[in-house]
């Protein structure tokens, strides 16, 4: 798709409602992957030089999230590439699978989902 500044802030409002709907802090969003590439390398390591080959990518320790907006070819793939980056931001923890993609299609649906607690390490009786 061809970024322009419509669809720059329809991105970004769809962003704000699905980190709502998850209750996941609204991370910081790149666009293109010259800022995927002007971004300081610790936060983009591991997937740098690498982005434009995926749709999306989250890179979870920093907040941050890479829409590869000129890969996408439509709507609904972009809608999809933003729910699937922030059910990862919303389940850490949970690799791709069958469950994963349930959340996501539950996620695009409308559903909405508690903070995510990190589980306690420590045992009390
Ligand atoms: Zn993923």
């Amino acid at each position: 798709m061809k970024l322009d500044p419509d669809l720059t802030l329809q991105i970004l409002e769809k962003v704000g409602i699905y980190s709502s709907h998850f209750s996941v802090s609204e991370p910081q969003i790149l666009l293109t992957t010259k800022e995927v590439l002007d971004a300081p390398k610790e936060k983009t390591e591991g997937r740098r030089t690498s982005a434009y080959k995926y749709y999306g990518v989250s890179y979870l320790q920093h907040n941050l999230v890479f829409i590869n907006v000129r890969k996408i070819p439509d709507e609904k793939t972009l809608e999809n590439t933003i729910v699937h980056e922030l059910i990862h931001m919303r389940f850490p923890y949970l690799a791709h699978g069958k469950r994963f993609n349930k959340l996501v299609r539950q996620g695009l649906g409308g559903k909405t989902f508690p903070p995510y607690r990190k589980r306690s390490k420590i045992a009390s009786i």
